[in-house]
């Protein structure tokens, strides 16, 4: 199953993909919001990255950085990436994390950002690169119809970062109806959404960091 030590190397692997796209989430952000995205996270994920300890519960870990998020990010997406984590931690608590209880935490994340931000799907929003991810996962993990070609969690994850670049993408012919963007209207057309594209990251990164 996943340890806490996985998880720190997640959120890790996070906060070096974010200072990475700095300039391209802070230019994506240019265009339909203030151009602050990039900074924001960068901030918010290298507190986190900073405050990780050894010996930490997967639940304590995922809530302490779900509160630093929150604390030190700011912004619209500084909140909904904390409570993403937050609910995550709630719904975890401390049972040991397989698969089965990764899929239960990534629905609760995906429940907290909507309780949080109520996005409807086609806003262009994060929420519309991460509702993909966490069903792609899930279906990976709980296969319905003929058994999936491999159902271990690495395929999941890879099939999660797929689904969350696709949404991703599909943001970009999107009319933004939530957040800052929101009040540019049609100008915002064209535009591939800066929160869409960092909730794409985050499961670039647990593709590269979880086993
Ligand atoms: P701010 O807009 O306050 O400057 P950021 O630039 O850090 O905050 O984040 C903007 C991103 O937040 C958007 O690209 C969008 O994906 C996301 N976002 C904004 N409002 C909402 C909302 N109500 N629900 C879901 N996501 C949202
Ligand atoms: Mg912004
Ligand atoms: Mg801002």
């Amino acid at each position: 199953g996943l340890t806490a030590p996985m998880l720190a190397e997640w959120l890790r692997e996070f906060a070096r993909l974010v200072s990475e796209h700095e300039d391209q989430l802070n230019s994506l952000d240019a265009a339909i919001g203030d151009a602050d995205h990039g900074t924001n996270l960068t901030r918010g994920f290298r507190a986190v990255a900073a405050d990780l300890r050894p010996g930490m519960s997967p639940a304590a870990l995922l809530t302490a950085a779900g509160h630093t998020i929150i604390n030190k990010t700011g912004g619209a997406a500084g909140p909904l990436f904390g409570t993403f984590f937050l609910y995550f931690a709630d719904a975890v608590g401390n049972d040991p994390l397989t698969p089965a209880t990764f899929t239960t935490g990534l629905q609760a994340g995906l429940a907290g950002v909507v309780t949080r931000g109520r996005p409807d799907p086609g806003d262009k929003t994060m929420y519309d690169a991460l509702a993909p991810a966490v069903t792609a996962f899930t279906k990976a993990i709980h296969p319905t119809g003929p058994p999936a070609r491999s159902s271990s969690a690495s395929y999941a994850l890879q099939a999660a970062q797929r689904a969350a670049e696709s949404g991703r993408d599909a943001t970009i012919p999107m009319l933004a109806r939530k957040g800052r963007a929101s009040y540019l209207g049609e100008r915002t057309i064209g535009h591939q959404d800066p929160g869409a594209t960092s909730a794409a990251l985050l499961f670039t990164a647990a593709a590269t960091a979880l086993p």
